[in-house]
């Protein structure tokens, strides 16, 4: 089966607005097994959108089209595709009955502007939204489909995954399944060189992508459905554990600090933070993880030296002789943190985060530590780009530091 998008709306031509959902549908379609050919823009206009439509038709028989199921005049999406599809635009009952009880609930009428969105082409199903006004739209007639989704990313993702894949499934012939595992510690060199005769192959496929400075590893299999890719990738994922051990340190959504989280609790240990360089930003990653004020005690952001010295006793006269970007502040940093709230785990950090470097370094020079009963273990990096990339790098490495410990090596 091969498909189109058409993501209408002005705001995605002026650049105001990144597609987030045509890579989310290209995903999505890819899993599903069907082929995705292209992909069209086209801003708010009755015309030219039904003319994109009509292309589409034309050429592949699944559109999936984003967008313009608002209560607004520039919402005319549903329109669009009538006029494409050469259908007329009539109320739909069950469409209209959707956004009356939406309306109902909050104790409303019906605005008259939202009214257009039960004008749906003749022939048409409407798709339940349960997190917002506009029902989506599902229409199929000569051997053509097209579904039309609602905007808002809240409303759309739901809607895709609930309503529309589960309806797609089975009609590309064929499922496509991918897992990404996460490495840390180990270049892309390395990592290669380890999985040497698993990379490549014809299906399943293991292939490496490189982003914010560590690997991760896209398993993909191609399948009749789920169960049989499922059953191709796990030989795979189990041969590529083998190969890397702890270095694979989570796969898809999943996140570095969840995983952190998760062995911190399992462990009973606690942890405490003195942060320059980075903002807090190692703090606001370990606490986006529900439950991480079980193990996260404390986290100073400490940029003068003045605040270093008082609150994590950092000798002045240490700075004077190494320098406040040194492994032996980061040190101090990490030891004073910990011995502040008795923490199991002190993590330091300190650097040049740029533009401009310093006495000790250039732009991007980070040292980092780590501190527990055993002693401590100090890091020093150069970061290559612009300031918020040498943050996030330093955060992700301190990070990093901190799972080697836990899993010991
Ligand atoms: P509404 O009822 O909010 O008007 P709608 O179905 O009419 O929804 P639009 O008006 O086209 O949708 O877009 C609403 C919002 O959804 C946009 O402001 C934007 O935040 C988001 N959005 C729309 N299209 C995209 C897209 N292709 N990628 C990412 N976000 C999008
Ligand atoms: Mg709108």
């Amino acid at each position: 089966m091969r498909a189109e998008i058409v993501s209408v709306g002005t705001e995605l031509l002026l650049g105001q607005i990144v597609n987030t959902h045509a890579s989310f549908l290209g995903r999505e379609l890819a899993e599903l097994g069907i082929d995705l050919h292209r992909i069209v823009t086209v801003g708010d206009n009755l015309e030219r959108a039904a003319a994109v439509l009509r292309e589409a038709r034309e050429r592949a028989e699944l559109t999936v089209a984003t967008g313009g199921l608002g209560p607004t005049q520039d919402d005319l999406t549903a329109q669009a595709l009538a006029k494409a599809w050469g259908l007329p635009l009539e109320e739909h009952p069950g469409a209209r009955s959707m956004v009356e009880t939406f309306f109902r609930r909050r104790g409303r009428q019906v605005p008259a502007a939202n009214r257009q969105q039960y004008l749906l082409p003749r022939g048409a199903e409407a798709l339940p939204n349960p997190h917002g006004t506009a029902p989506g739209v599902w229409l199929e007639a000569g051997g053509r489909l097209a579904v039309l989704l609602p905007g808002p990313p809240g409303e759309l993702v739901p809607m895709f995954r609930e309503q529309v894949a589960p309806r797609l499934a089975g009609r590309g012939g064929a499922v496509i399944r991918s897992r990404v595992l996460h490495v840390l510690a180990m270049g892309e060199p390395r990592v290669e060189e380890a999985l040497d005769g698993l990379l490549g192959g014809g299906n399943p496929t293991l292939a490496p992508l490189v982003s914010g400075g560590a690997v991760h590893l896209r398993l993909t299999a191609k399948a009749p459905d789920q169960a049989a890719a499922a059953a191709l990738l796990a030989p795979l994922e189990a041969a590529v554990r083998q190969r890397l051990g702890p270095r694979v340190w989570g796969a898809d959504e999943e996140t570095l600090e969840e995983v952190l989280g998760r062995r911190l609790r399992g462990r009973g240990l606690s942890l405490a933070l003195g942060e320059s360089c980075t903002g807090g930003l190692v703090a606001h990653r370990l606490t986006q993880v529900p439950g991480s004020s079980e193990y996260l005690l404390l986290s100073v952001v400490a940029y003068a030296v003045a605040a270093k010295e008082r609150l994590l006793g950092v000798d002045g006269s240490l700075v004077r002789r190494e320098g406040v970007v040194s492994a032996a502040v980061a040190v101090r940093m990490a030891q004073g943190a910990r011995q502040a709230v008795g923490a199991d785990i002190g993590l330091g950090v300190t650097g040049y985060a740029g533009p401009a470097g310093g006495p000790e370094g250039p732009a991007g020079l980070v040292f980092g530590a780590l501190a527990d009963a055993a002693g401590v273990v100090t890091r020093r990096w150069e970061f290559p780009g612009l300031r918020v990339q040498v943050k996030e790098r330093a955060a992700q490495e301190l990070l990093t530091l901190l799972y080697r410990r836990l899993e010991g090596f």
